[in-house]
């Protein structure tokens, strides 16, 4: 079985909204053994969307619909389905009796607007799938004897995630092999070193199918095995994970998708160690990054943004004559900027992060991209000289991660 995915709704179309459905519904469905043959996103327009199906349904046996089912004129869902499948639109009195009075609920009794009907209108033939969040209903259309399937979900992932829930039975059945997944988060190593490693591994190996996705923030590589039987895809992805692991070994961070910062949040949680922060370059990205994580007051003291020299000397204590003479982005100011955070919060770690986000303002001797971290605790410090690629943010994003690793491995 191929499924199509059809993202509807016209700020798909713009840089404002980005269709993210298709990406969940597609690994859904790979989790289900149903391979995604490809995916679109059309406006709200009948003529269009009535298009996008028959061309999906010329090449995919089902098609999953997102959007364009709400009851303001500019839904055109319905009426796109009903054209491209030739389906009659038909009333039905106790679905529209159904909407009314969840609005009611809804809305305290308030009166109910006549537009509601427009959701009552269903193709014929089609399963209403109910809606306990919002107010549309979805559908469930089988066609010519169960050649084409038709699933049309509301817009909004709270709405349609539970609504999927429904049909889950059903697509389940159609999928002929199970899909395993495993991800590594890596920290600390660049891409090349990554691939370096376990290229020997996996190259010339299908299954399981390895992708390697590399940011500023981390590297992540994702494991799937298929098979017929679900065990035998765990087992493939298993085996290919746990070989990636004894040769990423400690470089690795998580294999639970979760962020840096909550691995290293709980790592200082479960040690009852505390952090503070001094940023310059970074400009208080690395203190968003580590309060993103909820309760993290249990170990987050005090952060400071000290951009200017006289921030430095006055808040933290570096030395001014340290700074003539060797800059403000350097080993030695780094080294100071987390010691005299340390103690000016009284925490168990330090982090001072000084460096060059460009794109201005570089030199030979110090280029855009320099970065000095220093990771400072009682008894030690650790600073480390780095020169990170990219934009401005990017740059800025690197510190912030390899900032977090340094800490992540004392702890370790
Ligand atoms: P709807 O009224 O069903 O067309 O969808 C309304 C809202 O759902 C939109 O304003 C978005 O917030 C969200 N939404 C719709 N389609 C998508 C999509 N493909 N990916 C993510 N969010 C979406
Ligand atoms: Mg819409």
């Amino acid at each position: 079985m191929v499924a199509e995915i059809i993202a509807i709704g016209s700020e798909l179309l713009s840089p404002y909204r980005i269709d993210t459905n298709s990406l969940e519904l597609t690994e859904k469905l790979m989790e289900m053994g149903i391979r995604v043959g490809g995916k679109c996103v059309v406006g709200d327009n009948e003529e269009d969307i009535s298009r996008a199906i028959r061309t999906a349904a010329s090449r995919a046996q089902l098609i999953i619909i997102t959007g364009g089912l709400g009851p303001t004129n500019d839904d055109k869902t319905r009426e796109g389905i009903s054209k491209a499948l030739k389906l009659n639109l038909i009333f039905k009195k106790e679905i529209h009796n159904q909407i009314i009075e969840k609005y009611r609920q809804m809305k305290r009794n308030a009166e109910p607007p006549d537009n509601l009907a427009r959701m009552a209108f269903v193709p014929e033939g089609a399963e209403i799938i109910e809606n306990n969040v919002g107010a549309a209903p979805g559908l469930w259309i089988e066609m010519k004897e169960g050649e084409l399937y038709i699933l049309s979900l509301p817009g909004p992932p709270q709405e349609w995630r539970p609504m999927f829930e429904v049909v889950r039975e059903k697509l389940s059945s159609f999928g002929n092999h199970f899909f395993s997944r495993r991800s590594l988060r890596i920290a600390g190593l660049r891409e090349a070193e990554v691939e370096e490693k376990i290229s020997p591994i996996y190259t010339g190996v299908k299954n399981p199918s390895v992708t390697i996705l590399s940011s500023a923030e981390d590297i992540q590589i994702q494991i799937w095995g298929k098979a017929k039987e679900k065990q035998e895809a765990e087992r493939l992805a298993e085996e290919m994970k746990e070989s990636f692991l004894n040769v990423l070994e400690d470089n690795v961070y998580s294999l639970k998708d979760e962020p840096l910062e909550k691995v290293v949040g709980e790592l200082l949680r479960k040690k009852e160690k505390t952090l503070a922060v001094a940023e310059s370059c970074t400009g208080g990205l690395l203190s968003h990054r580590i309060t993103n994580v909820p309760k993290s007051s249990d170990y987050f003291l005090f952060s400071g943004v000290v951009y200017s020299n006289e921030a430095k000397i006055k808040v933290l204590g570096v030395n001014e004559k340290d700074i003539k003479e060797h800059g403000a982005v350097s080993e030695e100011i780094a080294t100071q900027m987390a010691e005299g955070v340390r103690k000016t919060a009284g925490a168990d770690f330090g982090i001072g992060i000084t460096g060059i986000a460009g794109p201005g303002g570089g030199t030979k001797e110090k280029p855009v991209g320099l970065v000095y971290i220093s990771l400072s605790w009682e008894g030690g410090a650790e600073t480390k000289r780095f020169r990170f690629p990219g934009t401005r943010l990017q740059v800025k994003t690197y510190a912030t991660s390899h900032a977090l690793n340094m800490l992540r491995k004392r702890l370790l």
